[in-house]
């Protein structure tokens, strides 16, 4: 039978009370990370809906960049989006300013 781990037992980052996660930094978790190219975004929200940690940041009905500290990689945006624009790439890999590309801006 399995037991039950006390609060003090439970490693960092985990998340102890029901809707918690938005108070730790759960993207960096992250082995892949998803970029977008937003020339090629037709703003279907696609990536927002399936998102299961709500880090598709949108403003004015346009998807305008990643959360990525709590984006956790999972590449369900990847997947679902209609235009293939989402790419995942090896966290490791990822250039400064792919990064900066995924902050949330205005985007044409
Ligand atoms: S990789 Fe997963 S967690 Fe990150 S933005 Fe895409 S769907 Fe959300
Ligand atoms: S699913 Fe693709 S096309 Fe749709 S909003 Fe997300 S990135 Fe843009």
């Amino acid at each position: 039978m399995s037991k039950l781990m006390k609060k003090d037992e439970m490693m960092m980052g985990t998340a102890t009370e029901a809707g918690s996660t938005s108070q730790l930094n759960t993207g960096s978790w992250r082995t892949y990370a998803p970029l977008t190219d937003y020339d090629k975004c037709v703003n279907c929200m696609m990536c927002w809906a399936y998102c299961p940690d709500s880090s598709i940041v949108v403003e004015d009905s346009k998807k305008v960049g990643v959360d990525y500290q709590h984006c956790k990689g999972c590449g369900i945006c990847a997947v679902e989006c209609p235009v293939n624009c989402i790419e995942m790439k090896l966290e490791s890999d990822v250039t400064d300013e792919e990064r900066d590309n995924e902050k949330p801006q205005p985007r044409d």
